[in-house]
């Protein structure tokens, strides 16, 4: 059997904290498995040029679980959890700040997600744009291909 495991990047950077009692979560691994035809199978059997998996997969993902309380978060509803930590300051949330806060946390998130997919794209032009200018700098209009 094919493993793969996926944790997304904040999660193994950034410390996050529960809502119910203000513990530090930790990853909490989740299995199952992703077989041929399944809709997201194409997604999880590739991975970089040309290499691909053959067979089933066993996908491990990754939810919050506060070990003092039990709690177990998804990765993004956690997100929004933060957000909401944020602006009340503090870790401990009742259930009315949450619902208060929710659609204005979720809101800030998916800004914050295309500001950030802006820039990096704006960062990909101008890396172009400078090779662009370069290539034509140098006055040299063969093409070499480098390998
Ligand atoms: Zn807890």
């Amino acid at each position: 059997m094919n493993k793969r495991s996926i944790m997304p990047l904040a999660m193994k950077k950034r410390k996050f904290y529960c809502s119910c009692c203000g513990e530090k979560l930790i990853p909490y691994p989740k299995t199952r498995i992703v077989k041929r035809g399944d809709p997201d199978y194409k997604e999880h059997s590739y991975f970089g040029r040309g290499k691909h998996l053959i067979g089933d997969i066993e996908m491990t993902e990754y939810d919050f679980k506060c070990l003092s309380c039990e709690k177990l978060t998804s990765f993004d509803e956690q997100c929004v959890i933060e957000e909401i930590q944020k602006y009340v300051g503090v870790h401990t949330l009742s259930q009315d700040n949450i619902n208060e806060n929710y659609e204005k946390a979720n809101a800030t998130l998916k800004r914050k997600r295309k500001i950030r997919s802006i820039i990096s794209k704006l960062f990909g032009t101008a890396v172009l744009i400078l090779v662009i200018y370069y290539w034509i700098k140098s006055g040299d209009f063969s093409f070499k291909i480098y390998f």
